[in-house]
């Protein structure tokens, strides 16, 4: 399949026909499969002969959805897990051990942060985070012990952008991996690999699924590093249901053109938006006035489809533009056809201290729409309702 173009890819990668020739792909619930006979069971349990022997293993749902990710992101491996945090747990226990030290962006997704910094230490993985966009700081945090460099990019709320192959070089160069957090972007916007990463991880439950239905996260990339991550999650078990892995390999086949309706119909919100009175900012990579632009111009397809901006009036404007919706749901998730709408301060962002959520620069007045497939003009009508006044 690799000869051909994304979209193919997208709809027809990673199928394998059961004896019954079905034309959309099979969902095989099923935790076990039997063997012909005993020399078989040992067999595949010996890893002598290929094949499935349980479904925390591998299961031919979970493989097709496996085979079309990496296919999209150009990965010689990938293995599906339970959610996205899974997928970087899986990941951190796959590489390191006690002693070893991850660079991670700052900025990087809530759990992620509570993962590395309260969790992975209780292990002896010390982790430094360095401000997104600083090439220097990322130099400067390197150890001997380091064994990953982890960012997300664009990030989250700010969309601050990475530049992936600076990165790649300094990881390279201190002998450490770099992953990708690649949830914001998917694959049909932009491609780590590509541009120095060696692995990527996704939360399949935002944009691949696309549609809110089911938790599902991967980790695709090198072959040696996919084969550790299978090693730890055949045993350690946050393997992704048959079921979940049959949905998201269906939103797979629509990823491309909901990533571009969806980034479209945000830049032509984000442009709106620079212009209302009331708005102090809008932080969004497809906008000229966005910081990294350029960079986004050249390592993205196009903005994504997240818009960030600061109102003026502080927590009280914030929330009266997001009581004011009627159209837009009032929920953390994103990557959803729905347009969704959050408050950082109050509530992704609301355990950290006040000063700490300033030095991120989360304010009171900062809200973050995760643009999905509606008509932009009603989208626009609800959000200047509380702009309004
Ligand atoms: C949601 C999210 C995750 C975690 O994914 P889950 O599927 O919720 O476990 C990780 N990274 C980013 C950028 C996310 O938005």
């Amino acid at each position: 399949m690799d000869a051909f173009d994304f979209d193919t890819l997208a709809v027809r990668a990673g199928i394998e026909r059961s004896q019954f020739n079905e034309h959309s792909e099979a969902l095989y619930l099923t935790s076990s499969f039997v063997f012909e006979n005993a020399a078989q069971a040992a067999a595949r349990f010996s890893g002598e002969e290929e094949g499935n022997v349980y479904a925390r293993f591998s299961n031919p749902t979970v493989t097709a959805l496996q085979r079309r990710l990496a296919a999209l992101e150009g990965a010689q491996g990938c293995i599906a897990t339970a959610s996205g945090m899974s997928a970087i747990l899986s990941l951190a226990m796959a590489t390191m051990q006690s002693g070893d030290h991850i660079v991670a962006s700052r900025g990087l997704f809530g759990a992620t942060q509570q993962l590395f910094s309260n969790i992975l230490s209780k292990f002896g993985i010390e982790t430094t985070f360095v401000p997104a966009t600083d090439l220097a700081a990322y130099r400067a945090a390197v150890r001997p012990r380091t064994r990953l460099f982890f960012i997300e990019t664009p990030s989250n709320p700010l969309t601050e952008v990475v530049d992936i192959t600076a990165v790649a070089e300094i990881a390279h160069g201190a002998g450490a991996l770099l992953a990708v957090d690649n949830c914001f972007c998917t694959p049909a916007l932009q491609r780590p690999l590509e541009l120095g990463a060696d692995v990527v991880v996704h939360s399949a439950t935002k944009y691949l699924d696309g549609q809110g239905r089911v938790l599902g996260g991967a980790v695709a990339g090198r072959a040696d590093v996919v084969e550790e991550v299978f090693k730890f999650l055949r045993t350690a078990g946050p393997c992704i249901s048959p079921f979940n892995a049959w949905v998201i390999l269906k939103g797979l086949e629509t990823l491309r053109i909901r990533m571009e309706a969806q980034s479209a119909a945000a830049l032509e919100l984000a442009r709106w938006l620079e212009a209302q009175p009331g708005v102090r900012r809008v932080f969004y990579p497809g906008l000229p006035s966005h910081p990294q632009h350029e960079l986004a111009l050249r390592q993205q397809k196009s903005g994504g489809a997240i818009v960030s901006f600061e109102v003026d009036g502080g927590r009280e404007r914030a929330w009266r533009v997001v009581d004011s919706t009627r159209v837009i749901s009032i929920t953390a998730n994103l990557g959803d056809t729905k347009t969704t709408i959050t408050h950082p301060a109050s509530t992704t962002h609301g355990r950290i201290s006040a000063e700490a959520r300033a030095a991120a620069g989360i304010s009171e007045g900062l809200l973050r729409v995760a643009v999905g497939l509606e008509s932009v003009e009603d989208l626009k009508a609800d959000l200047a309702r509380g702009l309004a006044g």
